[in-house]
């Protein structure tokens, strides 16, 4: 078993110990008689550094808890010349412990809160990178609810609890009125108390006294499969993520020359706007592609009881082609429309009048074969890209000569 230094005191960041093994497969690793490296655990992530020997220096990628009781520390590179009993001197990441810290003791009195204002107890912890979770065995959770939870725990870290540790036996615990009792064989439990508000068996480290956590920011709350989850972050993160939501919104509102307050009310007008221009433009387009039809069916002679429309365009969007092909199929019960745009997106239409004889897909994929592209559709209406525009009249061109044959 490895003696936990961080048990007793979490603040310790430097300590010296005794090597008992170093291996090398699957990769680097050291097991020390004592250390106050955490390693990772009950939703707490662990902690990293560096382990000193004579003048070797190798950081600490990751510790894990073996099975046996030990704590393995991995390492980045192997350490020379380490043999049982070599004296090293281990250091944590102050900056990456502190924030864990923060996070994880900001998690028991936000947990505390919830059981205390809504009996709504914690049944697991999630640490990332970017923020923590809590998951709260509960149906609902309301966005007061919500608010009224972070205002408590923001008090309880204003009135600076001292947070003590201490060990108990299971028995004695029994009879504390613990938040969470673990599930262990073990007969002592390490107890975490934020006094006169929260009393829990956990193996973490944290803060000496609860204004240590700095603040807390509840975020997102979303319905999970057991229950609802609760987005937060503590300390310095809270403070982090605050600058990036300012700086975020100040970039917005200034694209609005607005005020951030002011900003779901601008991008509210903003897309009414865009809704009602987009009708507008799709009615227009409507209107453009029916006087367009007309007059190309107008200028068309009839050959052999059809009128054959063939029409190449250097920047038209597909949408438009396509209306122009049902227009012009529509206008007219004897129509056979050949239609392609170069720009923005090279595409091709063939559409014919309800009951004409020809199979537009059929003749669609065949050209797209030619031209590299893909595309389908029905007997009267079909439509595909193409790579590029290249060709395109030449291959519309060829479509047309073997349907006037
Ligand atoms: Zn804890």
């Amino acid at each position: 078993m490895t003696d936990r230094l961080y048990y007793h005191d979490p603040f310790l960041y430097e300590f010296e110990a005794e090597v008992r093994e170093q291996t090398d497969t699957p990769r680097p690793a050291l097991i020390l008689d004592r250390t106050a490296f955490y390693p990772a655990s009950g939703g707490q992530v662990h902690d990293t550094g560096w382990i000193l020997a004579g003048d070797q220096k190798s950081r600490v990628t990751e510790v894990a808890d073996a099975e046996d009781g030990r704590v393995v520390h991995y390492l980045e590179a192997p350490v020379r010349d380490l043999k049982p009993g070599t004296r090293i001197r281990g250091q944590i990441d102050p900056t990456r412990r502190r924030d864990h810290m923060q996070q994880h003791s900001g998690q028991h009195v936000l947990s505390a809160a919830f059981v205390r204002l809504f009996d709504m107890p914690t049944v697991s912890f999630h640490m990332g990178d970017d923020y923590c979770s809590i998951d709260l065995d509960t149906p609902n959770v309301s966005k007061e609810q919500i608010e009224s939870a972070e205002r408590l725990a923001n008090e309880i870290i204003l009135e600076n609890r001292p947070v003590d540790i201490r060990f108990v036996t299971r028995d004695e615990a029994g009879k504390l009125g613990l938040r969470k009792i673990p599930q262990t064989e073990r007969d002592e439990l390490r107890l975490i108390d934020i006094r006169e508000f929260d009393l829990t068996a956990c193996g973490g480290t944290h803060v000496r006294q609860t204004g240590q956590i700095g603040c807390i920011l509840l975020r997102k709350a979303e319905k999970v499969r057991q229950g609802w989850r609760v987005e937060f972050i503590a300390g310095q993160r809270a403070v982090a993520t605050a600058r990036r939501d300012y700086t975020t919104l100040t970039e917005a509102a200034s694209l609005f020359s607005a005020h951030i307050y002011d900003l779901p009310q601008q991008v509210r007008k903003s897309l009414d706007e865009i809704r009602s221009l987009r009708k507008q433009r799709e009615q227009s387009l409507e209107e453009l592609a029916e006087a367009q039809a007309a007059a190309f069916l107008a200028e068309t002679p009839e050959l052999n009881g059809r009128k054959l429309v063939v029409r190449t365009f250097s920047d038209k969007e597909m949408t438009f082609v396509k209306l122009l092909g049902q227009k012009l199929t529509r206008l007219s019960p004897n129509v056979v429309a050949l239609l392609g745009t170069k720009s923005p997106q090279p595409a091709l239409v063939f559409a014919q009048s309800a009951g004409q004889p020809s199979d537009m897909s059929a003749l669609l994929k065949k050209v797209m074969a030619t031209l590299g592209g893909r595309g389908g559709g029905s007997k009267d209406m079909a439509q595909g890209g193409a790579p590029n525009g290249d060709g395109m009249e030449a291959a519309l061109e060829n479509v047309s000569a073997s349907l006037r044959a």
